[in-house]
This record gives structure tokens, C-alpha cells and sequence, in this order.
């Protein structure tokens, strides 16, 4: 039976570790750190996620502030907003909610934002860096992952680790990460065509699904004793499930992320240490 990585208590611990750093940081004499979200239009569940970050925000001691801009914002609107809070001194992190309205270029949009204040990690400036292996700022995803398996105890060091989606947010820098000296594992980053995805799969002594498939992924393409992540969040009749089979996978794996409560807890949690590298602190 395999361990569970539980990534609600994970995602609390380093929260609580997080408003250590900030205390750490307000007390040598710095500003609290700011978040500086941007919400356009009126989409519920960017309304939720947004409000979820905010209070995960206060939770922690850092300042979270919100500019809300009408669904028919232009983008030079967006823009110069964004091109404020660049500019703002008290702001450290800026965080613009997507989806964007269709008339708003998000490419350019996120382009803008101050590599220095990018705590999404998406500008090329930091993915460069983190591709280098100098990062500046680590994705939430990857990053949340990462953390999982070393305080889970999981080795990397030598292992051969199939990450099985090639998104930019997800798949791709999980890759870089996983390869990345210190982390040492020998890398296959799978996709959709990607031939006899099975086969691929169960020579992996570390998996990481990014699909987006229910279930995909399923228990006899598990090595006994392999690490699971599941990254994978999709809404079925059945509820929330994985990219995993859990049930299958379980008996088989060395360690799993359950779905929910495995890596989508942490994700906010990585953002919360982002804002507070953004303002000068330290998470490790
Ligand atoms: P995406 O749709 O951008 O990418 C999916 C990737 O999976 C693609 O690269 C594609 O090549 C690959 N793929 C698709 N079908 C495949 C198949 N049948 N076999 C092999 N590979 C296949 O998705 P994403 O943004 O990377 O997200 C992936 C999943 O992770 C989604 O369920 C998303 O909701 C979830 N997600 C969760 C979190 C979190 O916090 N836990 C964060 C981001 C995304």
C-alpha cells in the first residue's frame, strides 16, 4: 500500500512556515508583503480563486489588494493598470487572473507585468532563469510537486521520472525541474502522441500526470513501488477526480497524491512563498 502525500497538511505546514518568513521579514523592519491581484470581468470562478489567494494572503500576514476592471476593459486599459502597479513601490507581487477577456491580448498582458513582480513565474524572464536552473521564481504547480516528493521523502537523485503532459504551466517545467542538477532524475516528457504510453509509463520509478483526462492514467501502468502525482483535477458526474486511477494505483505505488487533497492545496501555498521571495524573504 503506498504512502499517502497528503497535500492539505503539507500545503498547512509550509503555509504556517510561510507567515514565519513574514514575521521573520516585518520584524528586521520590511513592509509586509503586498499582493496585488487583478480581476476582469465578472467569470465566478476567477471571482473564487481570486478570493481563495486573498485569504490565504491575509492567513499568512500578507497584504493582498484587488483591482477590479469591467468584462469590457480594453487592453490598453489593462495595460496601464498593469504598468501602475509595476511602478507601485508597496507592491511586490502582481497576479492577473485568467481568463481574459477575448478583446485582451493575455500574452502581452502577462509580458508586461515586472519579471521582479511576476509570482506566477510565467514571463519568459523567469523561465529562462528557471531553465538555466537560477530561478528567480518557481511555477505553483511544478513547484508544489517538487515539494511533495522531497519532504515526502521521495529520492530523485538517479530515477527515471515520466511526466505525462507538455503544457507550459504544468508539463514542461516539471520536466526542466525533475532533470535539474540537485534533483538528478532522468527525465521522459510524455504527451499525446506520444506511442504505447503504457509501456512508457510503467518504467517509471516517479510519475507525474498532467493530462486532464479522468483517470487516465491506470494501475497496471504503475511500477510496484513508484511515486504518483497526480496534478490532474477534472469535474465528473462521480465528483473531482485525477489524471490517476487511485483505486488501482494505490495498491501498486510506493507513494501517491490523492485528488482532491493531493497537489491542488499546494499550488496556493507556492504562490504565497513567491509573494514573499517577491518582498525579500526566504522559503526553501
Ligand atoms: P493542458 O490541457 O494544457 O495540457 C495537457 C497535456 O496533456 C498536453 O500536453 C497533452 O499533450 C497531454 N495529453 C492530452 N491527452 C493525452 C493523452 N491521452 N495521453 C497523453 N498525454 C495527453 O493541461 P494543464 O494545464 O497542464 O493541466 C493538466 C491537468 O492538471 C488538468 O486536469 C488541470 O485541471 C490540472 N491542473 C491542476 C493544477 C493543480 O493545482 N492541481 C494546476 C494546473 C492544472
Amino acid at each position: 500500500m503506498a504512502k499517502l502525500l497528503d497535500g492539505k497538511a503539507l500545503a498547512k505546514a509550509i503555509r504556517e512556515e510561510i507567515a514565519e518568513g513574514v514575521a521573520k521579514l516585518v520584524g528586521s523592519g520590511a513592509p509586509a508583503p503586498c499582493l496585488a491581484a487583478v480581476l476582469v470581468g465578472d467569470n465566478p470562478a476567477s471571482e473564487v480563486y481570486v478570493r481563495n489567494k486573498q485569504k490565504a494572503c491575509e492567513k499568512a500576514g500578507i497584504t493582498s489588494r484587488l483591482t477590479r476592471l469591467s468584462q469590457t476593459t480594453s487592453h490598453d486599459e489593462l495595460m496601464a493598470v498593469v504598468h501602475q502597479l509595476n511602478a507601485d513601490a508597496s507592491v511586490h507581487g502582481i497576479l492577473v487572473q485568467l481568463p481574459l477577456p477575448d478583446a485582451i491580448q493575455a500574452d502581452a498582458v502577462l509580458r508586461a507585468i515586472d519579471p521582479a513582480k511576476d509570482v506566477d513565474a510565467f514571463h519568459p524572464e523567469n523561465v529562462g532563469l528557471m531553465v538555466q536552473g537560477q530561478p528567480r521564481y518557481l511555477p505553483w504547480t511544478p513547484h508544489g510537486v517538487l515539494q511533495m516528493l522531497r519532504r515526502g521523502g521521495v529520492p530523485t537523485a538517479g530515477k527515471h521520472a515520466v511526466v505525462i503532459g507538455r503544457s507550459d504551466i504544468v508539463g514542461k517545467p516539471m520536466a526542466v525541474l525533475l532533470a535539474q542538477r540537485g534533483r538528478d532524475a532522468t527525465v521522459t516528457l510524455a504527451h499525446s502522441r506520444t506511442p504505447d504510453l503504457p509501456a512508457v509509463c510503467r518504467t517509471a520509478d516517479i510519475v507525474v500526470a498532467a493530462v486532464g483526462r479522468p483517470q487516465r492514467v491506470a494501475g497496471d501502468w504503475i511500477k510496484p513501488g513508484a511515486a504518483v502525482s497526480d496534478v490532474g483535477i477534472n469535474r465528473t458526474d462521480a465528483g473531482l477526480v485525477g489524471d490517476v486511477d487511485f483505486a488501482a494505483a494505490e495498491p501498486v505505488a510506493g507513494w501517491i497524491t490523492p485528488v482532491p487533497g493531493g497537489v491542488g492545496p499546494m499550488t496556493i501555498a507556492m504562490l504565497l512563498a513567491n509573494t514573499l521571495r517577491a518582498a525579500g524573504g526566504e522559503f526553501e
